[in-house]
């Protein structure tokens, strides 16, 4: 139901889990974050219920690394497990999603026929399991993103993290709003303005249909037919 990436400077699982408190008023079951460490590592950490479930596991079991994604999950399709909440992962690929999607039975379907086995019940998972095959396959990660955008019905905002790939980030949205922040050798992701209010002021919303390849440097817009587009940028006040 919310969602947030940051590719920052600083140990990025504290600001991940702040960022997700102020999506809490959306609603949620569970909460998950996964980052890329300094060696290139992605791995995730996920609870079910509150917030304090999922900080309490990374007290006992951090995360360490600077670039990360995060999600606070309103179940559409598969209880609210472990096993179902965000981050999906899958080879070095990790997603976080908002929304649904409408055509993953069909793309289940054909994973399985594929020889992959998924571990959840949701719609989600088939974003990773189809971006994590297409890299296996030989895409790089970005191809592989837009390969599986290109395969998406429904309705979404995702963020794709990847093994190896401290500071690549890939964002999309198609019917769920997402913003992009701009920091100072900074990007992030979020859901709203307010997600990304405790690090940055300056938001470019991506309109429908767009997908943004990110950077610590900046980041690339891409307009649903695939050309370079150029969204605005603004401040915005959330408050305190
Ligand atoms: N459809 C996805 C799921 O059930 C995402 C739900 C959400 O927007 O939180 O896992």
């Amino acid at each position: 139901c919310g969602i947030i990436g940051i590719l920052g400077s600083h140990e990025v699982g504290p600001q991940l889990v702040e960022a997700l408190k102020r999506l809490e008023y959306r609603g949620y079951d569970s909460a998950g974050i996964a980052t890329i460490d300094a060696s290139g590592r992605l791995d995730r950490r996920r609870a079910v219920g509150k917030l304090i479930n999922l900080s309490d596991r990374l007290v006992h079991a951090p995360l360490p690394g600077h670039s990360g994604i995060g999600h606070t999950r309103w179940a559409t399709h598969g209880a609210a497990t472990e096993a179902n909440a965000h981050p999906h992962k899958y080879g070095p690929v990790a997603v976080v999603h908002n929304g649904i999607i409408e055509n993953f039975r069909e793309l289940r379907e054909e994973l399985i026929a594929a020889g992959i086995r998924p571990e959840s019940e949701t719609d989600t998972e088939t974003v990773a399991l189809l971006t994590g095959l297409h890299m296996t396959r030989g895409m790089s990660p970005v191809e592989a993103a837009r390969a599986t955008l290109a395969r998406l019905n429904g309705a979404f905002a995702l963020a794709f993290i990847f093994e190896g790939e401290g500071d690549l980030m890939v964002a999309a949205r198609k019917g769920s709003p997402l913003a992009i922040g701009h920091g100072e050798g900074e990007m992030f992701v979020g859901s709203d303005a307010v997600a990304l209010s405790p690090f940055t002021d300056k938001i470019t919303y991506l309109e429908d249909g767009d997908h943004a390849v990110l950077n610590r440097g900046g980041v690339e817009i891409f307009d649903a037919e695939g050309r370079r587009a150029n969204r605005d940028m603004s401040r915005i006040d959330v408050g305190a």
